[in-house]
């Protein structure tokens, strides 16, 4: 019995160090504006430096997908061809910063706030993206911009920690 439970402790608490690092991996990409390269490689080296543990590239598909999922982006199955990617980015210049390359949800109103990361890279954006971005960063920040509406980065902010909740469940 108490083994039992000493054995799901575990388990939960390697799932979450898998979707930590997953979730690193994502908002790194979103930050650089090449969410269609994510690599589950890049999960798996993660995995292993932080926690030592080997995880096999279909577990890093998986995290990484349940974090897709969670935000309607299409699953990854493989990475996409380069080519692809330059043609939807050429396209779509006038999206919003702070949005991944395959969000299709609409724009949240105007540029309202800027998320950063611990490093201080950035990306302007409407509340709605810059929610989902910072829900992304290990060590991220907002602050509004100076047109923003009153309370914007404090809206973020909270709808960022209730999305982070969300996939912690
Ligand atoms: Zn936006």
């Amino acid at each position: 019995m108490l083994k039992k439970r000493a054995a799901r402790r575990a388990a939960s608490r390697t799932h979450r160090q898998m979707m930590d690092a997953a979730r690193h991996v994502l908002g790194r990409h979103v930050l650089e504006d090449t969410v269609p390269h994510v690599d589950p490689a890049e999960v798996v080296a993660l995995v292993f430096g932080r926690h030592a543990l080997r995880i096999t590239e279909q577990d890093a598909i998986d995290y990484l997908n349940a974090l897709f999922a969670e935000r309607g982006f299409p699953l990854h199955t493989t990475p996409a061809p380069a080519v692809d990617v330059v043609d939807r980015a050429g396209r779509d210049r006038a999206r919003c910063p702070a949005a991944p390359l395959d969000d299709k949800t609409p724009y949240g109103g105007p540029h309202a706030v800027m998320v950063l990361d611990a490093t201080n890279r950035g990306a302007e954006g409407c509340e709605h993206h810059a929610a989902q971005l910072l829900a992304l960063l290990d060590d991220g920040h907002v602050y509004a911009l100076p047109e923003a509406p009153e309370g914007a980065a404090l809206r973020v902010f909270k709808a960022a920690g209730a999305a982070r909740a969300d996939t912690e469940r």
